[in-house]
């Protein structure tokens, strides 16, 4: 490992972490075959795991995580048909409308409440009338964990039961499901038992460098193969990259705990220096979003990049930081970070 104290600090997100010694061996090793065949017992290994931890019929390894959206979204809905989402949700805000683009599928934004969850009232006000003017509502997608924060059970459950009084089936986008399961100390059956679909990245918290896991019902996952094929996801001896996967799963779940120390004992840090504002109350697990005054300063990214720190803030409004904890932040990390943050509001 070296000395974690003098290497990069990279906040950027959680999927910047590299495959670790036992991860790349568990790839080495992995017994393959053709996919596409349904030949490779790694990757059917991995999917049956998935759907096993899910409690759903079936699973499918694919390439992303906006892939299996972009799946999941092309084997729910078709062409006229319309999905109701979340305003800021990944699938509505970072897969470049995949679902119309491709599919023919518009998309309905509902603005998630603080907790993350999108209102009943609120669902059910964009849920179309069987009208000739309308596309025809056919699926919820719900997103957990929501810039970090871990959605309330209850809430998450209040708002498929609309969607399903209403015909709707209910997708969620996981990518880091497994954050909220470590968090809460739920397990992902029950929490996902309300959806019909879920999809889990790997290559986020979990370390993989590549691939998530779609399940679902039996029926879904057939439809869900042929679209995969589709667009062009249909691999081949696909099992080096299912054995991180499932390495991932073996190794990689219960130390996301040691992610969200972290982020807390940075969040607690950060709070404490003038010219910082965090809300505390909203950092459930490895992402610490926080307020920067920033005015007449020279670029944030600069002054940490001298000191090996790399920071990301693309999309958020100016003076809004997110720092992502992962695998290959340590501890003896957060003092750079700290001494980093407070040198560049002092200058
Ligand atoms: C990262 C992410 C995705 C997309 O995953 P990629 O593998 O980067 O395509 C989808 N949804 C959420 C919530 C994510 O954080």
């Amino acid at each position: 490992m070296g000395d974690l104290s003098n290497s990069i600090i990279d906040l950027r997100s959680d999927t910047v972490t590299r495959p670790s010694a036992g991860m790349r061996k568990a790839m080495a090793e992995a017994e393959v075959g053709d996919d596409v065949y349904g030949d490779d017992p790694t990757v059917a290994a991995l999917e049956e795991r998935v759907a096993d931890m899910m409690g759903k019929e079936a699973a499918l390894f694919v390439a992303s995580g906006t892939q299996s959206n972009l799946i999941a979204l092309l084997s729910h809905c078709g062409r006229g048909d319309e999905y109701i989402g979340g305003a800021g949700y990944h699938i509505s805000n970072y897969e470049q409308g995949g679902a119309a683009v491709l599919g023919g599928i518009s998309p309905r934004h509902v603005v998630p409440s603080d907790n993350g969850s999108l209102a009943p009232e609120a669902i059910a006000a964009e849920i179309q009338d069987d009208d000739p003017h309308f596309a025809v509502s056919k699926l919820l997608c719900v997103e957990n964990t929501f810039h970090g924060r871990v959605v309330p059970q209850d809430a998450l459950e209040a708002s498929a039961h609309v969607a399903r009084e209403n015909g709707l089936a209910v997708h969620i986008d996981g990518a880091r499901l497994m954050n909220a399961v470590v968090k809460s100390g739920g397990n992902a059956k029950s929490m996902t038992a309300f959806a019909d679909t879920v999809s889990l990245c790997l290559s986020k918290g979990l370390g993989a460098p590549v691939g998530s896991v779609l399940s679902g019902p039996k029926d879904f996952i057939s439809r869900a193969k042929r679209n995969r094929k589709l667009v062009g996801g249909g691999l081949r001896q696909s099992g080096i990259l299912a054995a991180c996967g499932l390495y991932a799963l073996e190794n990689n779940v219960k130390r996301l705990a040691t992610d969200h120390e972290n982020a807390q004992t940075l969040c607690w840090r950060l709070a404490n220096v003038d010219g910082i504002s965090i809300d505390l109350d909203q950092v459930h697990t490895n992402m610490v979003w926080m307020n920067i005054e920033a005015d007449g300063k020279r670029p944030l990214s600069d002054h940490m990049a001298e000191r090996g720190i790399v920071l990301s803030n693309p999309y958020g409004p100016k003076g809004v930081v997110r720092l992502v904890t992962h695998l290959d932040f340590s501890a003896a990390h957060v003092d750079r970070v700290v001494d980093g943050f407070s040198s560049w509001l002092k200058g």
